[in-house]
Parts: structure tokens; C-alpha cells; sequence
């Protein structure tokens, strides 16, 4: 129902459903009340949504940051991991920004794959260095991604894919429930409640998880720009929002709902421990030692 109901809104990846025969199920919410879809496992056909992309030729960028620490912590990892369950079949550019392009791991990719690597400075900070990525991403779309790719996925290195991430997650504005806060009252959701921060705001639809988003080229630009302008203003203003990129994320999908919507399938946290919703994970976190990844 409303698959149906929104495609006749008119939101494209809707329609694009429909069409699909994308399905419900009974013991989650699968539509957000602006008729967006929220994707589980058991709703679609896999073979359905990689016929429809390979026929519209559609192809995909993969940005992952691996400064300092991270890239010998996780990014032959991630990258492995990816080859096997991301977008396969599809054709996948892999961007990865790192401060050490000599020290990148050897990764034999697949046909139809290319990695391309961009150098960048190392902030000392971590959260600078997390803040930063959205004016990063915002130029290698500017210069490159948009002549090559029609979708971008943004991706924090310090996880592991282990089920397919394929292209029933690929829309026009993609973003990711928390695996932390999904179930949660929404007055436990962390957004920066300080009304001196552009990321400032009271209550929402969801609490997004920045380790993931994406959408077409354009909506990644705007998103991005967006985001990085926020951090700058609140930098001139001595402020820094709670959950740094992450709140300026929440914000801008407040403002501009996205048109798709990934359950925490798309990156869960085994910690948590069993849930009979979860039926399959396709993205895990991997551990973290903040000790020795975050001092300098
Ligand atoms: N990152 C990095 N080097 C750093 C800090 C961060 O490469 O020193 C990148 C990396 O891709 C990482 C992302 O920024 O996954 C976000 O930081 P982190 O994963 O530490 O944040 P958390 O997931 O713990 O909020
Ligand atoms: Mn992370």
C-alpha cells in the first residue's frame, strides 16, 4: 500500500518499487510517513534490482576514509569484504581518501571494479578529520564522480560487510537507521540540542547513522556542501555539534527526507545481541580501540 501510494507522489525510487513488486512485512516499519521505503531483508528480489540497474546502466562510487591509524586498522578489511558483497555485478569505483597513498593495500578487485586514491592532510584531531570528509566528498564528486557514476555511497572504514549490499539500496537520497536508536523512544535519540549549532534541532523522524549514506551524484553533493557549511559556521562560532558530522547529518535529513530508507541490516553492531527483526547482516562494525587509534 504504500509502495503504491507513493508512487503515484511520485517520489522515483517508488515508483521504481512498485514496479519491482517490492514487498511489507508484518513486524517492522517498512514506509516512513512521507512514503519512503525502508528496506529488510525479505521485501525485495535481489535479481529484480540488479537486472533494473544493469539495464539503466547504472554504476556506483564507494568513498571510504582511511587517515592515520585506520588505514592499516581496517581498510584491506573493508575493502575485501566489499568485493564480495557490495554492489556486485554493478560497476564500483572505489575513492579512497587516505594521508599514507603509499602505504594502500594490495586488493585484487573484480571486473567492472577500479580503485581511484586521494591524498589528504591528516588533521590531528579525529573529529576533524570525521567533519572534514563532506568537503572531500563534496570535491571528488565535483571533479570526478559526477562524470563517471550515477550513485555514491559514503562509507566509514571501520566496518566489515558480510551479506549482500546490493542495489535495492541505491535510490536518490539514501540514508541509514541507527542500529543503537531504531527501537528507541525517540526522546533518547542524540541529537545536538545546543541552538548555537546549525546542527541544533529538538525532535525528528529517525536517528541517522553517519558510517553510511548515499544517493545519486547530486543529492550526495547537496548533502554534503550542506553539511560542511554547518561545521564551518559553527567553527566560526565556537561551537561544535554533539555528534559532529553525524548531527549535521540528522539535520539535513530532517530538512530534506530522504527517498530511501536502510534498516540496521545495512550495519548492525553484534554487540547488541539478538534480535528477531535483524534476519540478516550485511554490514557489521568492526572493533574499535579508540585508545590506540585516537591519540596522535
Ligand atoms: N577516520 C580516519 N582517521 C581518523 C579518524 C577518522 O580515517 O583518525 C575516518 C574513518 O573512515 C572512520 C571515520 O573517519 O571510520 C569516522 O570516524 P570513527 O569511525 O572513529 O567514528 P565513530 O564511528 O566511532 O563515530
Ligand atoms: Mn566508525
Amino acid at each position: 500500500k504504500c509502495i503504491l501510494e507513493s508512487a503515484k507522489m511520485l517520489n522515483l525510487d517508488s515508483s521504481v518499487d512498485a514496479s519491482l513488486n517490492l514487498q511489507s512485512r508484518p513486524d517492522v516499519q517498512t514506509c516512513t510517513y512521507w512514503k519512503a521505503a525502508i528496506i529488510w531483508e525479505g521485501m525485495f528480489d535481489p535479481r529484480l534490482y540488479d537486472d533494473m540497474h544493469k539495464s539503466k546502466g547504472s554504476s556506483v562510487a564507494l568513498t571510504v576514509f582511511a587517515v592515520g591509524r585506520y588505514l592499516d586498522a581496517y581498510l584491506h578489511k573493508f575493502l575485501n569484504s566489499s568485493e564480495q558483497h557490495f554492489m556486485v555485478g554493478l560497476p564500483v569505483t572505489y575513492y579512497v581518501f587516505t594521508d599514507m597513498p603509499e602505504m594502500l593495500p594490495d586488493i585484487k578487485l573484480s571486473p567492472l571494479r577500479s580503485l581511484k586514491v586521494i591524498k589528504v592532510k591528516k588533521n590531528s584531531r579525529w573529529q576533524d578529520v570525521s567533519m572534514t570528509r563532506m568537503k572531500s566528498i563534496s570535491d571528488v564528486i565535483e571533479s570526478d564522480i559526477r562524470h563517471h557514476c550515477t550513485y555514491v555511497f559514503c562509507f566509514d572504514v571501520d566496518q566489515v560487510f558480510t551479506g549482500r549490499f546490493g542495489s535495492e539500496a541505491l535510490g536518490d537520497s539514501v540514508a541509514l537507521l541507527h542500529a543503537h536508536y531504531y527501537h528507541l523512544p525517540k526522546h533518547l535519540y542524540t541529537y545536538d540540542r545546543n541552538p548555537n549549532s546549525k546542527a541544533y534541532m529538538e525532535t525528528g523522524d529517525f536517528y541517522y547513522h553517519a558510517a553510511v549514506f548515499g544517493g545519486s551524484w547530486k543529492s550526495v553533493k547537496a548533502l554534503t556542501e550542506a553539511c560542511y557549511q554547518g561545521i564551518m559556521e559553527d567553527k566560526q562560532n565556537n561551537v561544535e555539534a554533539l555528534w559532529h558530522d553525524e548531527s549535521h547529518l540528522n539535520k539535513y535529513m530532517l530538512l530534506h527526507k530522504p527517498s530511501r530508507v536502510l534498516s540496521p541490516e545495512y550495519c548492525w553492531d553484534t554487540n547488541i545481541g539478538y534480535r528477531s527483526d535483524i534476519q540478516v547482516t550485511r554490514l557489521l562494525w568492526a572493533p574499535k580501540h579508540y585508545e590506540t587509534l585516537r591519540t596522535p
